[in-house]
């Protein structure tokens, strides 16, 4: 295993070895260049071939056809929080955002510093342990789009079903749940994702979104803001982060090497479900975070009775080379995040130990 540790680190996180071995050893000479990826320039067909290859495997993982488009970005999903009011909330019309935890309390706010925020629907008062149902969510009459974060990753919460807007454009933030199940992503307007969680190394983020939504973006606004510099410059206006692209890439590869998003959503459910059942077989030892009807299949956060024999399951559990699993400060408690990359073994190692863990500190 070359010294690796099972990594639950919620992001940057686990990326699968098989692409690490593979871009370490194209490290010093790239396709023949004499050089690394990192030193050839953007402009080189070296380089767009790379470019061009990551954007059809997404695409094609995703079952999306030409009325979509596949951009890359910096700033993190952070930035994408701006760009979205921005670029889409004009006229006098207002973004709706459903808060789900804190990064779409983070997105909503960002509508709120432009003046064009509405809470669509929210789960704060349960302390974001459940998603918003259908029924839970009322668009405003001028709302722009709907957006939701689809994933949870410091709550442990995912959507399990695509809200219906009727005709008011979906956006979604999938950072944490990118790439990790098939839907139907065409009722989407919008799905963006920063990508150091499922997808790659920090510094990408990617942004598939339907080529119609964004043709016309506002030229009152920065041009880097702007979505449609990245689609009609193929996400070469400027110097993108290549390796990281190139990463992104490789990891796409990857997956439609595992069998696709099919695939990956199968070995995903049996990973998550390791965990839940020892949450749920352990007559109250460790308690679930999440409702059980919003569980996420790619971060498990759950509670022990005192915060004393929380750090005794944290340190013994970095003695059996399981690490990252304290959760966020937030919620407390632990957090395992099991994406696409985490191996069965590591989860199921991860399975074994809470049920010695609790054996011995019953
Ligand atoms: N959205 C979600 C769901 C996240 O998990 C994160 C990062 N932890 C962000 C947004 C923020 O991403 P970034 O750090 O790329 O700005």
């Amino acid at each position: 295993k070359a010294n690796r540790v099972y990594n639950f680190n919620p992001g940057p996180a686990i990326l699968p070895l098989e692409v690490l071995k593979e871009a370490q050893s194209e490290l010093l000479n790239f396709n023949n260049s004499g050089m690394s990826v990192m030193e050839i320039s953007h402009r080189s067909p070296e380089y767009d071939e790379v470019h061009n290859k990551a954007k059809a495997d997404i695409k094609e993982l995703m079952g999306l056809g030409d009325d979509y488009e596949v951009l890359f970005i910096q700033g993190g999903a952070s930035t994408e929080f701006a760009m979205i009011p921005m670029n889409f909330a004009l006229d006098g019309k207002k973004g709706n955002y459903v808060l789900s935890g804190s990064f779409s309390t983070k997105a909503y706010q960002e509508a709120e510093i432009q003046g064009v925020g509405v809470v669509a629907g929210s789960s704060k008062e349960n302390n974001f342990r459940n998603i918003p149902k259908q029924d839970e969510i009322k668009l405003s009459a001028d709302a722009a789009y709907l957006h939701i974060c689809y994933n949870n990753t410091i709550y442990g919460t995912e959507y399990h079903y695509i809200p219906e807007t009727h005709g008011v454009p979906l956006i979604a933030d999938m950072s944490s749940d990118m790439l990790s199940r098939p839907l139907d992503f065409s009722r989407f307007s919008l799905i963006y994702a920063g990508v150091q969680k499922n997808l790659g190394p920090a510094g990408v983020t990617l942004v598939v979104v339907k080529k119609s939504f964004i043709e016309n973006s506002p030229e009152n606004i920065p041009t880097m803001l702007r979505y449609n510099t990245y689609s009609k410059k193929n996400s070469l206006y400027n110097t993108p982060p290549a390796f990281g692209i190139y990463m992104v890439g490789k990891v796409a590869a990857w997956i439609k090497k595992q069998g696709g998003l099919q695939a990956m959503a199968e070995k995903n459910a049996q990973k998550a479900a390791l965990l839940y059942d020892a949450i749920d077989n352990s007559n109250g030892f460790y308690k679930g975070h999440a409702d059980k009807d919003s569980r996420s299949f790619m971060n498990v956060t759950f509670r022990l009775a005192n915060e004393e024999l929380e750090a005794k399951f944290v340190a013994e559990a970095k003695k059996q080379q399981l690490c990252g699993i304290k959760g966020h400060r937030s919620v407390g408690g632990m957090r395992a995040s099991i994406y696409n990359a985490m191996p069965y073994e590591g989860v199921k190692a991860l399975a074994d130990f809470m049920l010695k863990f609790k054996e011995e500190n019953l």
